[in-house]
């Protein structure tokens, strides 16, 4: 799109319709500017001798779209439900944990991805250079969007969709723990397949770890605009979600049986076909 005065003065001696006229651009190179960015990683340390040397994974994205380049007014763009809402549950919720005694007994492990509006970078770089030895990693629970409950198509309060959700028996674990915790857990039909893919969880189950992404609206009046602000935030319901998200996380880390693939369902199969290869003999 060429945008400069020069070129609009150009446009507007023209006569509408078809024209012999000619147009020569000189435009510099795209400017590349590399920057270093980093996942953030907090454990805690199981307590059970066996399974702590096991791992269930707690993530969002801390990334955003940065900045509208142009234009009055608000040009930042906050990302407060989207994903600042799953950031700040991710640290809560290892707050809540880290405070447990005795402590669950795998090992926990806190994680804040960059990159993820770019393309899942990285959830995808940590999934080619695990921290923490893939085949030992039992479960990823992603955070994204828990904190609005103003959906496009209604009120989501007390509830939590889980992507993919008859892809694995994770998703059961967390609708047990809705019922204790007063949260309805449930399949979001038809999306909640489509979204399987579009998140963090989608890196680590490409190399077959059980991975889920739960969301309270997926689609929210401020999505991907400036306006995605703290101020429309639902704190009560984020907090009683973050209390379900807990307990099933707690569910996870003290059973023995980890999660398992649903192979009965045939979307599956990539990634049994990648748990398979990481749990070879
Ligand atoms: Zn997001």
């Amino acid at each position: 799109m060429v945008r400069s005065p020069e070129a609009f003065k150009w446009y507007e001696v023209l006569r509408s319709g078809p024209t012999g006229a000619a147009l020569t651009l000189h435009l510099p190179e795209p400017a590349k500017t590399p920057v270093k960015l980093r996942n953030v990683i907090g454990l805690l340390r199981g307590s059970d001798r066996v399974l702590s040397h096991t791992y269930v994974l707690v993530t969002a994205h801390y990334d955003h779209l940065g900045m509208r380049p142009e234009g009055s007014g608000d040009r930042i763009y906050n990302g407060a439900n989207d994903d600042g809402s799953g950031t700040v549950s991710v640290i809560e919720i290892a707050k809540a944990l880290a405070s447990l005694q005795p402590r669950p007994r795998r090992s926990i492990v806190f994680m804040a991805f960059f990159g993820e509006e770019e393309g899942t970078l990285g959830s995808l770089y940590y999934a080619r250079h695990p921290v923490f030895p893939i085949e030992k990693t039992v479960a990823d629970v992603n955070l994204e969007q828990v904190g609005r409950t103003d959906a496009t198509d209604g009120s989501k309060v007390s509830q939590v969709t889980v992507t993919g959700y008859d892809y694995s028996d994770l998703p059961r674990m967390f609708r047990l723990a809705g019922a204790s915790t007063g949260v309805r857990v449930f399949s979001d039909r038809p999306y909640g397949a489509s979204f399987f893919a579009r998140s963090d969880n989608a890196s680590l189950a490409s190399q077959g770890v059980p991975a889920h992404t739960l969301a309270v609206a997926f689609d929210f009046p401020d999505y991907h605009k400036v306006s995605d602000d703290w101020r429309k935030i639902d704190y009560d319901n984020m907090a009683r979600v973050d209390r379900m998200v807990a307990l099933g996380i707690m569910m996870v880390a003290d059973n023995p049986q980890p999660p398992k693939w649903n192979e009965a369902d045939a979307k599956t199969e990539p990634y049994v076909k990648a748990w398979k290869e990481h749990h070879k003999q």
